[in-house]
């Protein structure tokens, strides 16, 4: 019988390929959009640290327009970049850091952003290199190395790790780092990017954080979590049908009823 391959991982790698099947089939699938090379990858990356799409895109935006290549940001001052990511939040962290993850690139790479090399290392080994960035953990380089270079990098995101963890895929202790390594090993390569965009979806539209909508959940069959967050519904449900007296009203004794300490 087919076992979980890693401590973790609880589920097997034929049941986690199933759900993927299922969502994909409500979400999916999803079209490889051309996305941005690897550099600039890495620059939108820190932008969108700790702030909405929106405002990363608005400062991604400025920062390209304002200086035109990624070599005249990586030439620039920290105060002329700051000013230029304003509008994304953070810019005081996120300036310094862009100009010498682009310094590092550059001193590491014989002075080119081209990081199309990564293409051709084993994928550890490209991890590795991206890794030694200031800011790039296990998440940003498997967005960089997934989404610009076509490498079956996991990029595990607080929704995806929430519904891992409410699916009974990972277990309740794996830290996000962990759930990386144990994730990319249980899916086929092939499926990474479908993995990671049928699961962002379905933490977003149905498994959200708050009041997940398990009814409408088409992985609800293999979800040990589902039992739980219906009965808390149906608690909250008995709650607003049978909502507690006002206070004074609650409080008020007839001479027969016997007090509420008794
Ligand atoms: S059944 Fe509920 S908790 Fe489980 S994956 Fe679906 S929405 Fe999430």
């Amino acid at each position: 019988m087919e076992q979980p391959v890693a401590d973790g991982l609880l589920r097997t790698n034929s049941s986690i390929a199933r759900d993927i099947g299922l969502l994909l089939d409500r979400y999916g699938p999803f079209e490889e959009e051309p996305r941005l090379d690897a550099a600039h990858e890495i620059v939108f990356t820190i932008l969108s640290q700790h702030t909405s799409d929106l405002n990363s895109s608005r400062a991604f935006k400025r920062l390209m327009e304002r200086f035109g290549t990624l070599e005249a940001v990586a030439a620039a001052d920290v105060s002329d970049i700051e000013e230029a990511i304003t509008p994304g939040g953070l810019a005081k962290v996120k300036a310094p850091r862009i100009k010498e993850v682009l310094g590092m690139v550059l001193e590491l790479n014989g002075g080119s952003l081209d990081l199309s090399f990564l293409r051709e290392l084993p994928l550890n080994e490209a991890k590795a290199w991206l890794r030694q960035l200031p800011g790039i953990g296990p998440k940003s380089a498997g967005i960089i190395l997934n989404f610009s270079l076509g490498m079956p990098a996991m990029a595990i995101d607080t929704h995806i790790y929430r519904v891992c963890k409410r699916m009974g895929i990972i277990g309740p202790k794996v830290s996000a780092d962990r759930a990386h390594d144990l994730l990319e090993a249980a899916v086929e390569p092939d499926s990474v990017y479908q993995f990671h965009l049928a699961f962002i979806t379905h933490g977003r539209q149905v498994c959200k954080a708050q009041r997940p909508r398990c009814p409408d959940c088409v992985v609800a069959a293999d979800c040990p979590s589902r039992d739980q967050f219906q009965a808390e519904e149906e608690a909250d449900a008995v709650v607003v049908t049978n909502p507690a007296p006002k206070r004074g009203k609650r409080a008020r004794q007839t001479p027969h009823s016997p007090s509420p300490r008794q």
